[in-house]
């Protein structure tokens, strides 16, 4: 059966209670515990973690990050705007985004680092900022990821500038003065370690051709288990090898890389859960399935109708029986995608589950929802109002609220 992770049924009880649900909750004693272990990575000549702040950019996380030390990958101009607005300073933040945006000067001013990542950007840059110095994020020509949606390297991944037209980065690096000093590669989330570390050997072979490159940026992509079938990342073991190629690779060059990486789902993933509560049991029949429906889905969590990807759901009843029983978890919006045991990797095909037996009033907590869940939901489908964000103290009993719940007028208020 799933255990709770950091919550226990009083916690949940209590908070459920006091600000209703759905609710997402985080853990600063698990946010610690995984910003420690990035910390860690091993390294040869000095170790930058940047939060990929998509993952879950409420305020409260950033203070909290960057008080340890971390600093932020930010994929939009406005993710920099938004570290900036929670205190993080602009040196901290660097900008790897699809869509540079036409405000990019502004954040340049003010610090933010920038990694060109197309051609066209890196000649905006040029012509904003000439002969100052720049990072470029490459496609090193593999990627790996969970899945098609999260692999973002190689040939069917936009993401980057294409590895062989290194030699036009440099002609524009040229013409406008620009010294590339950083080198940036992300493959995909969820990313096989051995697929990591071979592109990893490949981006170095990318910074031998730019002699003014003094950090190596790997991204993210390290894999963790939300549920028990799901194998973790070690980043001891991931991160030794690359460690071991850094020092060779100064023996060789006689260049001492700074290594930056910039984890999102490592660090938040585990950390978050959302609190629901089960609003109905219904069948269909003796050859049929149970479902268990819930006062959230894909307006909190829209991974599992994305990817088909696993939470662990666990029941937390007002009066435990000891029984179980097999259901199938299905969220509270008029869409049958919104299923959330779903197959992994199959967003349609339902996995029904072991549960302890759920009446209406029960608690159901969905784990492993602190990536990519508060910060990607459908938001207002169906026009639930967005959840509310707590964080719960190192103690694992007091909380505070980090975000409230959004009402209807909010909803509606850009309406004219
Ligand atoms: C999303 C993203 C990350 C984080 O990926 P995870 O799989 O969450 O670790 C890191 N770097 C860049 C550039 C990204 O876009």
């Amino acid at each position: 059966m799933e255990q709770l992770r950091f919550l226990t049924p009083e916690t949940a009880r209590r908070i459920a209670a006091e600000i209703g649900t759905p609710a997402y909750v985080y853990s600063e004693a698990a946010l610690r515990a995984q910003a420690a272990a990035a910390l860690a990575f091993p390294n040869a000549y000095g170790l930058t973690v940047r939060f990929a702040m998509k993952a879950c950019p409420n305020a409260a996380v950033l203070k909290l990050f960057s008080s340890m030390g971390l600093h932020f990958d930010a994929s939009s101009g406005f993710e920099a705007l938004r570290a900036m607005r929670a205190g993080v300073p602009a040196a901290s933040i660097s900008l790897s985004t699809q869509e540079l945006p036409e405000f990019f000067p502004d954040l340049v001013k003010q610090g933010v680092l920038i990694n060109a990542c197309s051609l066209r950007q890196l000649e905006r840059y040029g012509e904003k900022f000439p002969g100052t110095e720049v990072g470029v994020r490459f496609n090193p020509g593999a990627g790996s990821g969970a899945n098609g949606k999260t692999n973002v390297g190689g040939p069917d991944s936009s993401f980057g500038i294409w590895h062989e037209y290194a030699g036009e980065v440099a002609a524009i690096a040229k013409k406008h003065g620009l010294r590339i000093v950083r080198i940036h590669t992300h493959i995909g989330s969820g990313s096989d370690p051995v697929v990591w570390q071979k592109t990893s050997l490949l981006s170095l072979e990318l910074v031998k051709k730019f002699p003014e490159v003094t950090t190596l940026d790997l991204g993210g992509g390290f894999k963790v288990a939300r549920v028990a079938a799901e194998k973790g990342t070690d980043l001891q073991k991931c991160g030794a090898p690359i460690r071991d190629a850094f020092v060779q690779f100064a023996a060789e060059t006689g260049r001492k890389l700074k290594l930056e990486i910039e984890p999102g789902t490592f660090l938040v993933a585990n950390t978050g859960a959302v609190l629901t509560t089960v609003t109905d049991v219904v069948d269909t029949g003796a050859a049929g399935r149970v479902f268990l429906k819930i006062d959230s889905g894909m307006t909190e969590v829209l991974r599992p109708s994305l990817y088909g990807s696993q939470h662990a759901t666990v029941v937390v009843p007002q009066k435990p029986t000891g029984a179980t029983r097999d259901y199938v978890v299905v969220g509270h919006c008029c869409e049958s995608g919104d299923l959330v045991t779903c197959a992994p990797g199959d967003p349609e095909g339902i996995a029904p589950r072991t549960l302890t037996e759920a009446a209406p009033g029960d608690l159901l907590v969905m784990e492993g929802a602190g990536a990519y869940c508060a910060a990607m939901s459908s938001k207002n489908y169906n026009s639930f109002p967005e959840a509310p964000e707590v964080l719960l103290a190192s103690d694992g009993a007091a909380y505070r609220v980090i975000r409230r719940r959004q009402t209807l007028e909010q909803i509606l208020q850009n309406e004219v």
